[in-house]
């Protein structure tokens, strides 16, 4: 028998959300509006060049990116999604045993690929649904190689603020890694934009996604902008060729939408407030969102609403005991979901 790593005896695997057919389905935080045009348009000329690899570097989707954030195109790493890309930042600063911090609950990915790169998690328990930064500063010791702060935070919706976010950079020392990931950053408050506050700092990259707001979840790609020398070491953990030609193209063409891109984001933030208030409404204490989903703190309850859900055709996702993640769908999705969630609060107990 192939001998296996004993680090996977006790690893449970990523649990995507599930796919119903014919279901509204809020459970992944995906784009409900479908692919951009301009993209659509683009992966229709790209077919025929498919017989060949894709350029390794990535450099028209890197030059892109660049511009759009006006950096140089040494500052950024790219990955088949920004999953890649955290495990990349890891493979570049952890040694076996090497400590990685985040707050938990957070993005389930976080605890898998620190396991994979050798790391020991290291959880720091969320303070009102929110990452507490100083109890994760504090939890650095001479072992810590990176901290991840998930902003806003997945699954519960909550963001942390500018000011805290620089004092936290101010207290942790230089040699820790602290990867913002703002998979999310399109639908949060612009005041907490971490390249803006902390982009120039050696000991701080940014991760981000095409997978929310860009609407591109099944084509795999993400990014981040960093130090140049961390970049520099990052790259050469990618696995060769895991962003695929037509992934690339359609980001640079993503890029290219700006203007319908920030028109979905406000359609999404307009519905999460109409959502929030709703279920508030019904007697739900949910946190304010800064993402494209909600959180419903249900507790022990979160099963069974999330089945009462998918029973009348609507997919959320359930945190057993702890809450249910709600994304924000179309309109009418949306209308649905929370007909159900009047229907749960006047249903007998
Ligand atoms: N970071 C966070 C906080 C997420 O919620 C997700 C997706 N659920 C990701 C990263 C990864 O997204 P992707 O790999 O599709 O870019």
């Amino acid at each position: 028998m192939v001998h296996v790593r004993s680090s996977l005896a006790g690893l449970r695997s990523y649990v995507p959300g599930r796919k119903v057919p014919g279901a509204a389905v809020l459970a992944s935080n995906e784009s409900p509006y479908g692919l951009l045009p301009g993209v659509a348009a683009r992966l229709a000329e790209l077919a025929g060049g498919l017989a060949r690899y894709p350029d390794m570097g990535a450099g028209r989707l890197v030059d892109a990116l660049a511009a759009h954030h006006g950096v140089a195109a040494g500052r950024i790493a790219v990955g088949a999604g920004s999953s890649e890309v955290c495990a990349q930042l890891l493979h570049t600063v952890v040694d076996p045993g090497s400590e990685v911090v985040f707050g938990w609950r957070s993005f389930e990915a976080y605890p898998i690929l620190t396991a994979v790169a050798g790391g020991v998690a290291v959880r720091v328990p969320l303070r009102d649904h929110a990452q507490d930064l100083p109890a994760m500063a504090a939890a650095v010791t001479g072992r810590t190689r990176l901290i991840f702060v998930c902003n806003p935070n997945n699954p519960t919706s909550t963001a942390v603020g500018a000011r805290a976010l620089r004092d936290f950079a101010d207290r942790v020392p230089e040699h820790v890694l602290i990867v913002v990931d703002e998979a999310y950053r399109e639908y949060a408050d612009p005041a907490a934009d971490a390249l803006d506050l902390l982009g120039d700092r050696p000991n701080v990259a940014v991760v981000r996604t095409f997978s929310k707001a860009y609407a591109l979840a099944g084509l795999r790609v993400g990014y981040c902008v960093g130090p140049a020398d961390v970049i520099a070491q990052a790259r050469k953990t990618q696995i060769p060729f895991s962003v695929t030609a037509l992934a690339q193209e359609a980001a640079v063409a993503a890029l290219l939408d700006r203007a319908e891109v920030a028109r979905r984001c406000a359609l999404t933030v307009a519905e999460r407030e109409r959502v929030t208030r709703e279920l508030r409404a019904l007697g739900h204490d949910l946190p304010s969102s800064q993402a494209n989903f909600v959180w419903l703190p249900l507790g022990r309850d979160s099963d069974a609403f999330a089945a009462h859900c998918l029973g009348e055709g609507v997919v959320v996702r359930a945190f057993p005991g702890e809450g249910v993640r709600v994304t924000i769908g179309l309109p009418e999705e949306n209308s649905a979901f929370l007909a159900l969630a009047e229907a749960w609060a006047s249903a007998p107990t």
